[in-house]
């Protein structure tokens, strides 16, 4: 492998969603080239029309850069070796198939469906695999010019070995050999003239000079074919890297289904693309010391294919949340405070609140931003609660010492003129030492009354700031008036 001039593609087709597995090929690709001083190259790969999906590529074009997979070359920002949209290179691929066919690599085949359907409907009655009866592999040259002054419509196929084996060597997967016979002559370029996709996908890596291919396992049992036209055209071989699958448990795929397989989805839960990104590498890949929270500068240092994993990648979902939960923390609180606004205003309306403070208090307590709204679902009214919420065995609390409590709290609360964290925190410890009491004594009581609910995001102290003075004097009373009853 030289050191210069890597250059690795990520070729997704615009399906309309980025499957997670997909997303980590790319990073894969990104950093494989990155470590390297390469050259990252996007291609999207559309010849498929039928899974054509409207906006679809504006969906890859924004993951990648959300993602901070930045491409050196590709159908926006152009590049050397264009164009890289397939469907706009589709007049390219019939002189290599040709070439092929003149090297004696390929041939033309003239059978008709019927005749295939045919075939095939023999081979499954005698239990052989359906694959292309090589009826046309050794027509002369006569009968195809023949043939093809008739304008007889064709397909062009790849002439397998009949005998022998083919090896590839994978970074992960190591040496992989098959029996040529098992290799179907499959069809490159159809009779419309245009190339199939594995076929497309060859020449594309090649004329792109594209020297390490990274892409799902998916593709494995495809190499084998792919590898024998390299050596048809006499191509240099690229450099394979498999990715492991991405299991959502043992026996399982993620799958698009599920819901929990696209990027989108996760943004939408409220993972934080870096943190998603991060994850990915992780997944898969293992870091050579003990560290686990990167920057992509970071791993575009630390990456190398030698740590990619070949069995299959179980998507550790609390793992995720640890990994959002450390990138959250590491947020200046400003752009915390904004990206956790849209989650906040969906159960707190009241405008007279600071979700700077409510987000300051979040920060630390939240490990995925759709845990948010419930979180502070209190802020705009008092739930109703149970009396019994103030019973803590730990505290030391109960209905009586919580009356007594909140008692002593009221006329303090309602003399202090300045209502800040500070303040408050500064006027209820003062109680708490001439009461000559314990902490949660008095803050548990506090805590219950104010918020109504058993687990809040902060203490007493904090949420009687957000909920400022009138309302916590309010809530306090209520408490007051709830146990005394
Ligand atoms: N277009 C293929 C996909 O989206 C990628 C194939 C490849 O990377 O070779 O799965």
């Amino acid at each position: 492998m030289t050191m210069q001039g890597v250059r690795t593609r990520f070729a997704p087709s615009p399906t309309g969603y980025m499957h997670v597995g997909n997303l980590r090929t790319a990073l894969y690709a990104y950093l494989m080239a990155k470590s390297q001083n390469g050259t990252f190259i996007l291609r999207i790969e559309d010849t498929d029309q039928e899974r054509y999906v409207e906006g679809a590529v504006d969906i890859i074009y924004n993951t990648l850069k959300e993602a901070g997979l930045y491409w050196d070359e590709g159908p926006d920002i152009g590049g050397p070796v264009g164009p890289y949209v397939q469907s706009e290179r589709m007049s390219m691929f019939k002189k290599y198939a040709e070439q092929l066919v003149e090297s004696g690599h390929a041939y033309y085949c003239f059978c008709d469906k019927d005749r295939l359907e045919e075939v095939r409907v023999l081979q499954k009655a005698s239990g052989i695999a359906p694959k292309y009866d090589g009826h046309c592999r050794n027509l002369s040259k006569e009968e195809v010019a023949q043939k093809l002054a008739a304008n007889i419509p064709y397909v062009i196929r790849q002439k397998m070995p009949l005998e022998g084996t083919t090896s590839f060597h994978d970074e992960v997967y190591g040496l992989i050999t098959v029996d040529n016979d098992t290799l179907d002559d499959q069809i490159l370029i159809k009779a419309d003239g245009m190339p199939t996709y594995n076929f497309a996908n060859v020449v594309d890596d090649h004329t792109m000079g594209i020297t390490h291919v990274i892409r799902g396992s998916e593709y494995l049992s495809s190499a084998p074919k792919y590898n024998l036209l390299y050596e048809a055209f006499g191509w240099e071989i690229p450099t394979y890297i498999h990715c492991p699958p991405v299991m959502k448990n043992a026996t399982e795929k993620l799958s698009k289904r599920n819901g929990d397989a696209s990027y989108q989805d996760l943004v939408a839960k409220g993972y934080l693309p870096a943190a998603i990104v991060n994850y990915l590498a992780l997944l898969g890949w293992a870091p050579k010391g003990e560290q686990e929270i990167f920057t992509m500068e970071e791993l575009k240092k630390e990456f190398s294919v030698s740590g990619i994993s070949k069995s299959p990648s179980i998507f550790d979902n609390q793992k995720l949340d640890y990994v959002n939960a450390e990138y959250i923390r590491r947020l200046p609180l400003e752009q915390f405070h904004e990206i956790a606004l849209p989650w906040i205003r969906q159960t707190v309306k009241r405008e007279d609140v600071d979700t700077q403070l409510i987000a300051k208090v979040l920060q630390s307590r939240t490990e995925v931003l759709n845990q948010i709204p419930e979180q502070v679902d209190f802020i705009d009214r008092l739930p109703e609660y149970d009396t019994a919420l103030y019973v803590h065995k730990k505290m030391k609390t109960n209905e009586e010492t919580s009356l007594e409590a909140l008692k002593a709290v009221l006329p303090v609360l309602e003399g202090l003129e300045d209502f800040t964290e500070e303040s408050i925190h500064e006027a209820l410890f003062q109680l708490i030492a001439d009461l000559g009491v314990k902490n949660g004594y008095l803050l548990w009581p506090v805590r219950v009354a104010v918020s109504g609910k058993q687990f809040t995001p902060g203490g007493g102290v904090e949420i009687c700031a957000i909920l400022g003075k009138d309302e916590s004097i309010a809530r306090i009373r209520k408490g007051i008036a709830l146990l005394s009853k």
